[in-house]
């Protein structure tokens, strides 16, 4: 990899390869784009193939998450972190190296929780330095607000698809009823929607069908359910060559992270059956909100508040695809770049 090269191609500001003997640490922390507000991205631990798989991971993460806070309209910028090491071999003193690392950069960076990394181990990088955020004990689990945010989503999608503000009747087909899984079923259950689950436990599945009235469905049998709606709330890459053609809903719009298989395949494969496809990073950005909100002061209102964004933003995504004819992924791409665009303008005139 050419670095400086990818680097300029893809619009980041700064890597911090960040390296120790005592202890032994190997981490990189890409900042893409502050043109918005300080790069936030949480900080995920794996034990990479190689130096190279490490830094494609932290680039292409940052600058989803430059994306992504760009469509949730709060002002933060985006940065990923990756620690190069095998999750067995987690030491106090590794996160206490990585968050002096992460102090060094004055809050240009602002770190959290992400793959194989505990609420423990963040509390460790949080002795090290404020900038974190994510601490349970400050804003309580995201799930909620993601939740929220996915139902007005759903909202968003159903008045522009079906023209209709009235769930009463709308069927949908759920797929994990992990923590936002619930909440959503929840929300839709009360607004009258029918609802189809499935999810690998049957405990859980037990439970939205005893409390929600939900029809319970075998995993496998979940794409191609005749209903309005598809809710990927489980795992990334569940829309590929293999399902898509079973989908019968008209919409799709979930909380699962990078539910494209191939995104510039699949997005079009989607689009090309009709079907309307929410952006998982802007229909799931309730959760970047709620730390946003632990950062300037926590307060679950407001929020909850700024979550209505969402469906706003969903909106103009479906009304920019359709004018130009391209796909929601792409139109959503180009919102946030406009919004980013603009910020960078408005501060070179307050400069000049
Ligand atoms: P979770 O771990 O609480 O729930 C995931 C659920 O999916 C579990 O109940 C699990 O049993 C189920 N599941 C796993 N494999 C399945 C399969 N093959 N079929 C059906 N169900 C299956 O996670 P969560 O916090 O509810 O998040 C769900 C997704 O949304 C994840 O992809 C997560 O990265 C993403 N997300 C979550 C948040 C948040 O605030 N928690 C924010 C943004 C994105």
């Amino acid at each position: 990899m050419n670095l400086f090269e990818t680097v300029t191609q893809m619009g980041h500001e700064q890597i911090l390869f960040c390296h120790g003997k005592d202890p032994d640490i190997k981490a990189i922390i890409a900042i893409h784009d502050t043109s918005l507000g300080p790069a936030m991205g949480a900080t995920r631990l794996w034990p990479y193939a190689s130096e190279a798989a490490a830094l494609k991971d932290a680039l292409r993460l940052s600058r989803g998450m430059t994306y992504k806070a760009a469509c949730a309209n709060i002002p933060v910028g985006g940065g990923k972190a990756v620690i190069i090491a095998n999750p067995e071999n987690k030491t106090e003193d590794l996160f206490r190296a990585y968050g002096r690392f992460v102090e060094s950069l004055k809050g240009r960076f602002i770190t959290g929780q992400d793959v194989n990394l505990t609420p423990e181990d963040v509390r460790i990088i949080n002795q090290e330095t404020q900038y974190v955020v994510g601490v349970e004990e400050r804003s309580g689990g995201p799930a909620p607000v993601t939740a929220w945010g996915v139902f007005l989503g759903i909202k968003a999608a159903v008045e522009f698809r079906l023209q209709t503000q009235n769930l009463k009747g709308l069927r949908v087909a759920v797929q994990g009823l992990g923590n936002v899984g619930q909440n959503l079923c929840q929300h839709l259950h009360e607004h009258g929607a029918k609802l189809f689950v499935s999810d690998i436990s049957t405990q859980k599945t037990e439970q939205v069908k005893h409390l929600f009235g939900a029809t319970v469905v075998e995993p496998d049998e979940i794409y191609s359910l005749d209903v309005d709606v598809f809710s990927p709330c489980a795992l990334g890459g569940i829309l590929n060559s293999e399902t898509i053609p079973d989908i019968k809903a008209s919409i799709v719009a979930g909380c699962a992270n990078n539910q494209l298989g191939v995104e510039v395949l699949h997005d079009q494969m989607l689009a090309a059956k009709e079907i309307l496809y929410c952006p998982d990073y802007v229909i799931n950005a309730g959760g970047l909100i709620n730390v946003y909100n632990e950062m300037i002061g926590y307060n679950e209102q407001r929020a909850l508040q700024q979550v209505t964004n969402i469906y706003d933003t969903l909106t103009e995504i479906f009304d920019i695809a359709q004018k130009q004819g391209i796909t929601t992924n792409d139109a959503s791409k180009q919102l946030a770049e406009d919004r980013i665009l603009k910020a960078k303008y408005l501060k070179t005139m307050a400069v000049a």
